[in-house]
Order: C-alpha cells, then sequence, then structure tokens
C-alpha cells in the first residue's frame, strides 16, 4: 500500500517560478529549491489544497 501523495505548489518569493512537489499527504511543513534560482524555501499548505505558502530558508 502506498503512502497517498499531493502536489504542493509554490511560488518562489525570489524569481516568481511555480514549482511543484509532490509530498505525503499528510506533510505539514516541507524544504523545497526553487527549480529556476535555486533558493531553498519552506512551503506549508495554505487553506487551498494544492497552493502552498512559500518563504525562503537561506
Ligand atoms: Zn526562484
Amino acid at each position: 500500500m502506498s503512502v497517498p501523495a499531493v502536489t504542493a505548489e509554490w511560488n518562489c518569493t525570489r524569481c516568481g517560478s511555480t514549482n511543484r512537489k509532490l509530498v505525503p499527504a499528510d506533510t505539514a511543513r516541507a524544504r523545497d529549491r526553487c527549480n529556476h534560482c535555486r533558493a531553498w524555501h519552506l512551503v506549508e499548505p495554505d487553506d487551498r489544497p494544492v497552493r502552498w505558502n512559500a518563504r525562503l530558508d537561506d
């Protein structure tokens, strides 16, 4: 049995690129790197299921 996964979609606060990361459904916080400018971000779920909040994690 596999763990349900959700797509965490977040906007880079540095360059504005949209990034997507597949995470386990019960994830409360994830760390991901922007595909464009390579800046590390902390991403957390918002009220909406797909769009996550992101902030720089330097
Ligand atoms: Zn970026």
